[in-house]
């Protein structure tokens, strides 16, 4: 994984935790309040040997990662799951947004046929950036977060073929959303429901990390627009996610005496021990511990 990619989503991942255990499993037994993930139809034996694999050299820029480079957006090792998706995503990364902190390069990773990443300052120069030469915008979905923002169910199935996102932190999603307020895109927000993740953490619903906001919209997707029972085709979206999750998890059950940075959330109580894990000869990156 990227230098500290592992640690990037750190928030974004005790928050999941968090609101996982207030969140209403189905069937409320206690094996699934001890893996959040339990619901969600994710390779696990793919996943499973990822938790140990070393640092491996991309092909394509040489450097070394863990699991997968997030700048060439190549898998190391191993072979991922698939998802189709039913429209194409282009997702804009602000260039001041390091790769390696950006979960974008799950969704270009699991979903290559249909998700591409372009990283442009449309901030500084909007006029020139690829998301003002879109030759039809108003087929264009864009989800941020804004008043004019409708859910899925409201907007016609046929009137787009594309999802915009934007990648960033919120302040830079701000300002690119401020950027390119003119361009005729239909706005299009997240459904809110009682068993998403952010539900119940104190950052409001756009302090999501952009492979959330990729995999909820497409879940709206289904329940909008299929008569189907969701029978989690876009699951795996999450592959990596879980992954990432899965190791701060152990690292922090290694280390109780490790504290969270800046924002004072109470991990202690989030952080579940994996016996899997700990009797594993080849532990995570734990030097990225130190970022
Ligand atoms: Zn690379």
């Amino acid at each position: 994984m990227g230098s500290s990619a592992i640690f990037n989503h750190l928030h974004t991942l005790l928050e999941l935790v968090r609101s996982m255990d207030m969140r209403e499993m189905g069937n409320g037994s206690q094996q699934d309040s001890s893996d959040p993930f339990g619901a969600f139809d994710i390779d696990e034996a793919d996943l499973e040997p990822l938790y140990h694999q070393d640092r491996l050299c991309c092909p394509q820029c040489r450097r070394n990662h863990k699991v997968f480079c997030p700048r060439c957006g190549i898998p190391l090792g191993h072979t991922p799951p698939h998802v189709q998706l039913p429209i194409s995503v282009d997702i804009y990364r602000d260039p001041r947004e390091t790769e390696g902190k950006s979960t974008s390069a799950h969704a270009r990773i699991i979903a290559p046929d249909s998700v591409t990443i372009k990283v442009e300052n449309m901030v500084k120069a909007p006029d020139t950036s690829s998301i003002t030469k879109y030759t039809d915008p108003q087929r264009c979905l864009l989800l941020f977060p804004s008043e004019d923002a409708l859910p899925l169910a409201d907007i016609e199935p046929g009137s787009f073929d594309k999802l915009i996102v934007l990648d960033g932190t919120w302040k830079q999603g701000k300002a690119m959303a401020g950027a390119i307020a003119g361009q005729s895109f239909q706005r299009v927000s997240i459904r809110s429901r009682r068993t998403l993740f952010w539900r119940y953490q104190p950052f409001g619903e756009t302090y999501l990390s952009t492979i959330e906001a990729v995999y909820w919209f497409f879940r709206d997707f289904h329940d909008a627009y299929s008569r189907d029972p969701y029978d989690g085709r876009y699951d795996n979206l999450l592959f990596y996610f879980k992954l990432q999750w899965g190791l701060i998890q152990d690292i922090y059950s290694r280390n109780p005496q490790k504290q969270f940075t800046s924002r004072k959330l109470d991990g202690e109580s989030y952080i579940r021990g994996r016996a899997r894990l700990q009797n594993s000869a080849s532990p995570p990156d734990t030097e990225e511990a130190q970022t």
